[in-house]
């Protein structure tokens, strides 16, 4: 296939276009570079575009054909989404409303579109499957889910298909070293204790431990990056099968305190890793575990790294190469 990755300069999109590109698809990335990095796309073309320029990007993609677009250019932080809301819902909706649009203009009709496990907002049931209510108690959440939902009308009403994939926390790196997560600043807890451990510094914040969770710290579910790239190709699978709309709930399954994975990440490094207590942060829900049987049985989608300890050592080996490459 053909493939358009907006977004692809960043994280999850990175580890999309080395996946796709090692599956033997051809990959157009199109980033703006805000968040993204240069060195972690290689051997395709590179659209250099935000979003939000509507006009640049239906001069940019007049004409040009792609078997399907798989997106994920938008902001993606919880606090930073609480403090500047407007942001959020210009960048995540109107942005991918201005994709889409210039998708249907050039009769582009298969999206897969990276969503979130913040459409949720809290859990009512211990695993969250694709049917449980959608309350998101977050700016950034709610720009996913309107966007969910202008696509799932798009799709009534136009010959376009939609996949919506809603990651749990992401996170790990390629089994090459070469890419990984690298935010600046970085929020993220995995690459934070990571952080700490090579730095030997007591730099890393334990955000809240007064939640109702068994040690008193936020549980997450963490499935890693190559994971999520493998289930979004199977997306493009499902919609030759399924035309219209759908969505995905991806995660392991499993829930891990925050002091878990310090605990996990110790075990990694061979040390023990300072922290700090610090507030809550904004935004934040005490509990998000998925149920991912509809992915397994509908997408056969078969993560590889099921274990915690598993995806933080894939981590870890490219923190260390990072680390050392800033030397
Ligand atoms: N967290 C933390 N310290 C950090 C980063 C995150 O204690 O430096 C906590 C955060 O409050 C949340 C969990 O770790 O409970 C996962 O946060 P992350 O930002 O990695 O992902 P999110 O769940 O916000 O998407």
């Amino acid at each position: 296939m053909k493939l358009l990755i907006p977004g692809g300069a960043g994280y999850i999109g990175s580890h999309m276009v080395r996946y796709a590109q090692e599956h033997g698809h051809e990959v157009v990335v199109l980033d703006d570079f805000s968040t993204g990095h240069d060195w972690a796309v290689r051997d395709c073309e590179i659209l250099n575009v935000n979003l939000l320029d509507h006009y640049k990007l239906s001069q940019l993609l007049k004409g040009r054909q792609f078997d399907g677009v798989i997106h994920f250019a938008a902001k993606s932080l919880v606090g930073e989404s609480v403090k500047k809301p407007a942001m959020y819902y210009r960048n995540n909706v109107i942005g991918t409303l201005n994709l889409v649009n210039e998708m249907l203009n050039n009769d582009i009709n298969t999206l897969v579109f990276s969503s979130t496990a913040a459409i949720f907002g809290h859990p009512v049931t211990d695993k969250i499957a694709e049917d449980h209510p959608k309350n998101p108690i977050n700016p950034y959440g709610q720009s996913k889910l309107m966007v969910e939902n202008m696509l799932q009308d798009i799709c009534l009403a136009n010959d376009f298909n939609a996949t919506c994939l809603r990651y749990f926390n992401a996170a790990g790196a390629h089994e090459s070293g070469e890419i990984g997560e690298a935010h600046d600043p970085e929020t993220h807890l995995i690459p934070n204790i990571l952080k700490a451990a090579l730095s030997n510094e007591s730099n890393l914040k334990v955000f809240g431990v007064d939640y109702s969770t068994p040690d008193g710290t936020c549980v997450r579910d963490y499935v890693h990056v190559s994971d999520l790239a493998q289930a979004h190709l199977l997306g493009f699978e499902y919609m030759q099968k399924y035309r219209g709309f759908s969505a995905f709930n991806l995660g392991n399954g499993d829930g891990f305190s925050v002091f878990d994975v310090i605990k996990a990440a110790e075990k990694v490094v061979g040390k023990s890793i300072k922290y700090e207590i610090s507030p809550k942060r904004d935004g934040d829900p005490s509990v998000l575990v998925a149920d991912s049987l509809r992915a397994v049985s509908m997408l056969g989608w078969v993560p590889s790294f099921k274990n915690l300890a598993s995806i933080i050592k894939s981590a870890s080996n490219w923190h260390k190469n990072f680390e050392d490459a800033k030397v």
